[in-house]
């Protein structure tokens, strides 16, 4: 098969055949029909993530249809649409066992801890814990969207976030993922208050149901005006960028018992991140984590999808093929965007 391969960290991709993957016993080989471009997959090529080995084959945000199936599958069949989400479990630890397989202690990431789809045909593992049906009306591109920044928007506002009609929602950071929570927060009833540096992404945000608008470039204290906005601070604030700055003001833009959704991965040289813990002492916050979505929490945010509630196909914005995919990976040190480009392996 044709995949985008890496030899060395930083070094470009190239586009080359490669030996076709084989189904474990308990996994599939899915034909990759559409793949988004993610900025972890930057991260994994710039040499950030530990699970990868060289050399590697990024891209962890797929749909496409069964090609294999291993001898224990009983779920899924040749020819099946499915998705998966970023985190693949292991259906058999403690944490799978309470249905958090989004934190399995045994989890596996496409393109991080194996190989991914930028190629032809990706495997993945414990398939009847982990594909996701994929609609005959949903577009393969949009449900490449699904996976990786749409479902984590859709588990920090509405799971981990716990979001109530009527509620004040801070979004930092307006990308890929922010714009999702934007309209995930606002299908759901909150008014939304977006925060970021680009006039672009804010014009975005508003079109996708933001209420009010922070210019986080011109305001001198963006936490100040999230609190001016809403009239003493939010209910629930996410971090969707991930950076020490935009944590802290998510933080210090709650109000009383508020809630803070960390989102954004926080790479730090140190490690750890400061947190305004004694605004989370005096105000009784929450602060929270957010790691993907299980399959099995899929269906209620593809019923918004289907009913056209919210609109993850229009953050794509661009479709390319295999070829074009290691220059697009590369770009994304430079020019992150706000849309969404979709690599199509078969074009
Ligand atoms: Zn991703
Ligand atoms: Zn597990």
């Amino acid at each position: 098969m044709r995949a985008v391969v890496f030899e060395r960290y930083g070094e470009p991709a190239e586009v080359r055949e490669v030996a076709d993957p084989e189904a474990a016993e308990h996994g599939v080989v899915v034909r990759v029909e559409a793949t988004g471009l993610c900025r972890s997959d930057w991260h994994g090529w710039q040499g950030h993530d530990p699970d990868i080995t060289l050399p590697h084959v990024p891209g962890h945000e797929l749909a496409g249809t069964v090609e294999a199936v291993g001898a224990r599958v009983t779920r899924w069949r040749p020819g099946d649409r499915v998705t998966v989400p970023f985190v693949c479990a292991c259906g058999g630890c403690p944490a799978c066992a309470a249905g958090d397989q989004q934190v399995c202690e045994r989890q596996t990431q496409p393109g991080f801890t194996h190989w991914g789809s930028f190629a032809q045909y990706v495997a993945l593992d414990h398939a009847d814990v982990n594909l996701v049906a994929v609609p005959e009306d949903l577009s393969f591109a949009t449900a490449a969207s699904l996976g990786c920044r749409f479902a984590t928007a859709y588990r920090a506002v509405v799971q981990q976030g716990r979001v109530a009609a009527g509620e004040w929602v801070a979004v930092h950071g307006c990308g890929g993922v922010g714009l999702s929570a934007v309209m995930i927060a606002a299908a759901s009833g909150a008014r939304v208050v977006a925060v970021d540096v680009s006039p672009q992404a804010l014009d975005l945000a508003r079109t996708f149901g933001a209420a009010e608008c922070v210019d986080a470039a011109a305001a001198r204290d963006t936490a100040a005006a999230v609190r001016d906005l809403t009239g003493g601070g939010a209910h629930l604030s996410l971090d969707a960028l991930g950076s020490p700055a935009t944590c802290a003001a998510s933080v210090d833009g709650l109000r009383r018992r508020g809630r803070h959704v960390q989102v954004g991965l926080l790479p730090s040289p140190t490690g750890t991140t400061p947190v305004p813990m004694a605004r989370a002492i005096a105000l009784e916050l929450e602060l929270l984590g957010s790691h993907g979505m299980a399959a099995h929490a899929y269906p209620p945010m593809l019923d918004l999808v289907r009913a056209g509630a919210v609109r993850p196909d229009l953050l794509v914005t661009r479709t390319i093929g295999l070829d074009a995919a290691p220059a697009a990976l590369t770009a994304l040190g430079t020019a992150p965007g706000a849309g969404v480009t979709v690599i199509e392996p078969w074009r």
